[in-house]
């Protein structure tokens, strides 16, 4: 009897390992693995000489839950870009094609190197075309292997389990998007902002401006703003729901226009005006900047001078920068944000 089943067992082995030979349905689909991490592989974003039209170029404004971005070029090619200042490793790429209910992991990333670029061909035009869906479930892409997929019917995003992945991916409750900007193109003395950015400015703001993201993405931050006492430009103490508006005005800011400013620490106003001064971008992975930045960011959403959303006033000497910045501390001193000193990818920017 169990001679007789060990066989049955064996010859189901061997049929089910000649089945799926013939018929390639049965094979496991895998998810197409690549690396973006040398020159043979991939471009470099805000390299030192990079042209200032393509380094503050629209097409290079990120949204920061999607600092590894995928976006389409054409219907069969591709863009993927780290906007990190860090190398990031173990991600999967998901590719949403409007109307279907489950994204598709298109293909792993092993590592992509900090700003590292490259354009590509969608996976599925060349040798596979069988993917799995975030539920593990095949997927059959050959429908689109030659003509591709209309750029307005898909959607990216990445996804993994590594630590910095996921506080990468925590940023995406802000609705920030990120571009820079040479405000000061000519030399004009009479304003504030650095004539010509470099890429070490953009490259250092990149690491700075996730960091920012990353304090205000904690519910730790939300706690302390709005237990902290705060004064509005009338110098009325906000209530706890005034607070709280203001906060989620701060998370909801559409749009970063990040510049670099001399001869003053910083600079905000509406329509996403934001910059900082040199000092700030050497000091953020050491020191709490927020009395410069969440100063600006309050004029970004319309307080003034008279509010202690920028400086701290009476009573008290308490306000936003406070708050924030004692949490900012907290991070620092727990080795807590996503861009350190440890995993900044170019020593000479430090
Ligand atoms: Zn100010």
């Amino acid at each position: 009897m169990r001679k007789l089943s060990v066989l049955v067992l064996i010859a189901a082995l061997f049929s089910c390992k000649k089945d799926t030979s013939k018929d390639p349905g049965s094979t496991p689909v895998t998810t197409v693995e690549y690396s973006f991490d040398s020159d043979a592989n991939s471009g470099l974003m805000f390299k030192d000489g990079e042209a200032m039209d393509i380094m503050t170029s629209e097409s290079r404004r990120y949204e920061i839950g999607k600092v590894l971005r995928v976006k389409a070029i054409d219907s069969v090619t591709i863009e993927v870009a780290n906007f990190a200042p860090v190398d990031i490793q173990d991600a999967t790429i998901l590719l949403t094609i409007e109307g279907q209910a489950k994204p598709v992991k298109l293909f792993k990333i092993n590592k992509i190197r900090a700003h590292g670029v490259k354009e590509m061909k969608y996976p599925f035009t060349g040798s596979t075309t069988r993917f799995l869906n975030t539920d593990n479930k095949e997927v059959d892409l050959s429908q689109y292997k030659t003509s591709g997929i209309a750029t307005s019917k898909v959607s990216f995003d990445f996804t993994g389990e590594t630590d910095l992945i996921k506080k990468l991916k925590s940023l995406a409750k802000l609705k920030w998007t990120i571009k820079y900007q040479d405000y000061n193109p000519t030399d004009n003395p009479s304003d504030n902002w650095k004539d010509n950015i470099d890429a070490k400015d953009v490259r250092r703001f990149s690491g700075f401006i996730i960091n920012m993201a990353y304090l205000f993405q904690a519910d730790t931050t939300r706690r302390a703003f709005i237990n902290e006492p705060i004064v509005d430009n009338d110098k009325v103490v906000m209530t706890t729901e005034q607070k709280s508006t203001a906060f989620q005005q701060l998370i909801d800011l559409p749009k970063f226009n990040c510049g670099v400013v001399v001869n003053v620490s910083g600079l905000g106003g509406g329509g996403g005006t934001f910059g900082v001064a040199n000092h700030v971008l050497n000091d953020y992975l050491t020191t709490d900047v927020c009395f410069i930045a969440v100063h600006e960011m309050g004029h970004m959403i319309g307080y003034s001078h008279s509010s202690s959303m920028t400086y701290p006033s009476d009573p008290g000497n308490r306000g936003a920068v406070v708050a924030t910045g004692n949490v900012y501390k907290l991070m620092l001193s727990q080795d807590a944000f996503p861009i350190k000193k440890t995993n900044y990818y170019k020593a000479t920017d430090l």
